[in-house]
């Protein structure tokens, strides 16, 4: 890959691609509803020759390059995957400047709007210059911010229709320097799960517990053992919490609650210590209850799982970024994070890996999910360069 061609070639796209991340930025829309948006990304790969299916988990789009490289049977991978989200955030944006939402109550807070443009000009550049051997489908997801809308791609036939060996991600990082990016292997982004325990048992007179259940003592000896599942279950080197957030009991000082319920959060980075989260939380609230003659009844909801970086695909990821702006600003070892992201399900299915960018720093850039928040324009070139050195290290191995 001709690192400078590259960037040259995307420099030449920069202003059209900084007008389509602001008015994606001016119309935010969240969660399934991303029409506009999914217009917007179809107008645009019509308008630059690129194929696309529509359609898919409702707005989402698959854009599909071919290489016109013939093959020297030398690479490994005859197609690869890259993925952008395209959503926004039901939150109230505080910025005033041009390109700020003209949507209330909703906004590009977590900087998908960049996501989506830079894989644009990735798909831009790599359709006017197909110097590779294979398939790059460009994946335009909805619904990323808590809609799992990467898994309902999955579950309409993502994988069979639009076949990978890989799939990647990219997602921007406040507070990282411009020019900079992180990733790891294994373990990057946490799972969140919540669960509710609902304690039940006879209730009774406060003056008379002898003649009641008494379902404070179950909870009680749970919210105990709780702690003890992180500090005797969870193995030293692994990090997990257990979290309660709301408990609703009782109706009178004099009055033992018949019924109690907890809620609460389960946090981990392996798929192997979440089972584990949840087995011991159930056996432990049957056993605090069967102690004290009551029942328990668990509801556990899985969130998004923890997002896992297959060793090869992040030494691929590595290499594609040294490629384009050198070894020392790649962290190929950063520190896992306590964030989700649904990447996660395509993961699951695929190896893969997902790296972050900086978004620099300054006031703008403190961090996603703030109300003056923006994506920088700045990134637009390099995320859509990183791309473009991915599809080369993928499917060029041999150059
Ligand atoms: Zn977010
Ligand atoms: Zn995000």
């Amino acid at each position: 890959m001709d690192r400078d061609a590259v960037l040259a070639g995307l420099k030449a796209y920069e202003g059209e691609l900084i007008d389509i991340r602001h008015d994606l930025h001016r119309h935010p829309e969240t969660c399934y509803e991303e029409i506009r948006t999914s217009g917007v990304v179809q107008e645009k790969l019509t308008a630059w020759g690129i194929p696309f299916e529509a359609g898919i988990a409702g707005t989402g789009v698959v854009a599909t390059i071919t290489g016109k490289r013939p093959s020297q049977g030398t690479n490994a991978r005859r197609a690869i995957g890259l993925r952008a989200d395209m959503d926004a955030l039901n939150m109230v944006e505080t910025n005033r400047f041009g390109h700020a939402s003209t949507i209330p109550g909703k906004m590009h807070g977590c900087g998908h709007d960049g996501h989506t443009t830079m894989l644009l000009g990735a798909a831009r550049y790599l359709t006017e210059n197909p110097d590779f051997t294979g398939t790059v489908h460009c994946i335009f997801q909805p619904a990323e911010e808590g809609g799992a809308g990467g898994k309902k791609m999955i579950d309409e036939g993502l994988f069979e229709r639009f076949p990978c060996d890989a799939v990647y991600s990219l997602h921007n990082k406040p507070g990282l320097d411009l020019g900079k990016f992180i990733t790891r292997k294994g373990p990057q982004l946490a799972c969140a799960d919540s669960w509710t325990v609902i304690f039940r048992g006879t209730g009774g007179h406060g003056g008379a517990p002898e003649k009641s259940t008494d379902t404070t003592i179950p909870l009680a000896h749970f919210i105990l053992s709780l702690q003890a599942i992180i500090g005797r279950n969870v193995p030293g080197l692994d990090s997990a919490v257990l979290s309660i957030g709301i408990i609703k009991a009782g109706s009178s000082h004099n009055v033992i609650p018949a019924e109690i319920e907890v809620t609460g959060t389960s946090r981990c980075h392996r798929p192997e210590i979440r089972d584990l989260l949840e087995t011991r939380l159930r056996q432990v609230a049957h056993h605090a209850a069967g102690m004290s003659n009551c029942t328990a009844e668990v509801l556990y909801e899985r969130g998004y799982p923890p997002v896992v970086n297959a060793p090869r695909e992040t030494d691929t990821a590595i290499a594609a970024i040294s490629a384009l702006v050198g070894a020392d600003n790649v962290d190929g070892d950063s520190p896992p994070i306590n964030a989700a992201d649904d990447i996660a399900y395509m993961l699951e299915k695929r190896p893969g890996c997902n790296v972050m960018i900086g978004n620099g720093k300054g006031p703008q850039f403190k961090n996603n999910h703030m109300p003056d928040y923006d994506f920088n324009d700045e990134i637009i070139v390099l995320g859509a360069a990183y791309w473009v050195s991915l599809a080369h290290q993928e499917l060029n191995p041999a150059l």
